[in-house]
Formats: C-alpha cells, structure tokens, sequence
C-alpha cells in the first residue's frame, strides 16, 4: 500500500435530493464515489439509513472497510455547528432540529467524524483541490436553486461563534424585495438564484407578456428554469434576454458587499445557474466594479468552480483531515 492509501477519509456529501459519499485520500483523489436519493421526506431514520446504505457501498468499491478510515467529514445543508457536530436545523430536512448528527455517524462507524455546513464543504474543496488553490482569502459562492457560500480567511473556513457564518444567499439586497425561505425579505437569493429567475419568468408571462421561453419548456409554464431562459436567450427572445440581465444586476450588488466587506484575492462561483456563463456572469462583475471600491475591486479575481458536484464531498474529507489535525486531535 503506497501513499495513495495512506490517510483514507470518507466524503459525506449530504443535500436535500441527493446523498453522495466518496473515500478520498489527502491529495484530494477519489478511490470510489457513490450517488444515491434522499429520502427527505421520510424523515431523519430513513435519511441516516440511506447515507450508511451509501457509505457501505463506497466501502466496498474501495475494497476498505470502516476501521481503515482515518476520519469522516460530513458535509450537510442547514445550519449546524462544527464544534458540536450537531445540526440546528435546514430547510431542506423537514423535521430535522438539533440533531448530533456527527456522533450519529461517527458511532455507526467507529471512526471519528466531523460536521460542516455543505457550501462551507464545498468552498473548502475548491480551496485545497479547485479553483482557489494556492489563495489563502476567497470567497466560495453557489447559485443555483438559492445562493450558499463560504468564507475562507488566511486558508480557513470562517464559521463564526456557533458556526453558522457564510449565509451569504441571506444578504439582504433589497428591505423591500420578494419573501425569502428564511422569514426574512429581499435576501440575495430571492432576488438572483435560478429560482428568481424561472419566478420572475413566470410572473411576465402571466402579466401576458410575449416570449419564446415556453417552448423551451414544453410548453408549460410550471416548468420554466434557469435553463429554459438561457436558451431562449440565446436565441433572441427579448424577455429572456432582460431577465438574465435583471438576474445578473442583483448577483452583481451582492458580489460588490462581498469585495467591500471581505476583499478577497478570488471569488469562486458555482452552482448551476453559474452555466450560463458570460452572458450572466460578465455583467454581474461589470455591476459589481460600478459599485465596490476600486481597490478592492481591483484586487479580487472572478473565477468559475472546478470541481462541480465534487466539491462538497471532497471539502467533507479535506475537512475532516484538517480538523484532525487541530491540537487535542490525533492524527
Ligand atoms: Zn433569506
């Protein structure tokens, strides 16, 4: 067994749809990577049961069992603490309030287990393995159904006091904007996700107002996204084009809070709206240099994520990895 099998850690990548778990080794490699739903819906058991299913499943692709790991990094939505390994709650887990889910795992499977938040997950794997190599200050963003972040400072996760910092998508953007998920009004998301776009889409069309976006989504209305706007942009279609504008607008006032308050060397973005690419992303850093100060505007480079639905399992591990080596830990 050479270095690729030395310090094995298991990814735990756990979102509200899907679950994905990888044993990777410290450079970042994956020796098996599983992908499998969750059962949201069923509640907190069944959602346990199907990440051990999961786990089992990488395991054995990896031809290792549980005892070779040297740590499990957990990477769940929601609001958690990383210091306690418990998850307050999350949207997108109905049901799920303060739950020790680090210990839960980490029993299971007798090895030491660690809990981050999954955008917090996701902007540490950019950082060791993606686009923020070699930067020690950048910013991780995520934009597609709502807007996740994470905050690395001198090449650490910024968690804050309980560990919830980095809700970036709660900026609010707008006192007066559309109601957000969290309670609050006109937070950053509600007003430049995937799911503002597709809604602002909707509510032109049923103003009456004429476009081509419906037949990009068979004809239906309840099935317009991100995607379907893109496309009939690009073809012409007027209301589509000034929707991504108005998207890109908003994404562009929050990436200016973002230079202002953090002045990052790099600011990663991913997520699936961030495919649309130039046509969304060039006028969103356009807006953000009419509006942060120059220097730091000057200073902080836009960059696209690399690792796509990676991230997060491997941020999990590389986590899990660095937490381990903290003092009152063993390696
Ligand atoms: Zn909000």
């Amino acid at each position: 067994m050479g270095e690729k099998y030395d310090n094995l850690v298991l990814g735990i990548d756990l979102g509200g749809t899907k679950i994905l778990t990888a044993v990777t080794n410290k450079q970042g490699e994956m020796l098996s990577r599983d992908h499998s739903v969750t059962p949201a819906k069923e509640g907190q058991e069944a959602v346990v049961k199907s990440i051990l299913e999961s786990v089992g499943r990488a395991l054995d692709q990896a031809h290792i069992a549980a005892s070779d790991l040297t740590a499990i990094g957990v990477g769940a939505p929601g609001l958690s603490n990383p210091e306690t390994g418990v998850l307050f709650t999350s949207p997108n887990l109905p049901g799920w309030k303060d739950v020790p889910l680090r210990d839960i795992i980490g029993k299971k499977l007798g090895s030491k287990a660690f809990l981050i938040n999954d955008a917090n997950a996701a902007a540490i794997g950019e950082l060791h393995f993606g686009a923020g190599r070699g930067t020690s200050n950048f910013i991780y963003i995520t934009v597609s159904t709502g807007i996740g972040g994470g905050i690395i400072v001198d090449g650490k996760i910024y968690t804050g006091s309980t560990g919830t910092a980095g809700e970036l998508g709660h900026m609010v953007i707008d006192d007066d904007g559309p109601k957000c998920n969290c309670g609050n009004t006109g937070c950053w998301e509600t007003l430049a996700s995937g799911t503002a776009l597709a809604r602002e889409a909707k509510d032109r069309i049923r103003e009456g107002m004429a476009t081509s976006i419906l037949q990009y989504a068979d004809d239906n209305i309840e099935k317009i996204n991100a995607e379907a706007i893109h496309e009939a942009a690009q073809a012409g279609d007027k209301l589509a084009n000034e929707l991504i504008a108005q998207t890109a607008y908003y994404l562009g006032v929050g990436l200016a809070n973002l230079i202002n308050i953090f002045n990052p060397e790099v600011i990663v973005i991913g997520g699936g709206l961030s495919n649309i690419g130039d046509m969304l992303l060039k006028p969103a850093f356009e807006e953000a240099g009419r509006r942060a100060f120059k220097p730091a505007y000057q200073a902080a480079r836009f960059a696209r994520a690399e690792l796509g639905r990676n991230s997060g399992v491997l941020g999990a591990a590389a986590f899990a990895l660095n937490k381990l080596k903290e003092p009152g830990n063993k390696l």
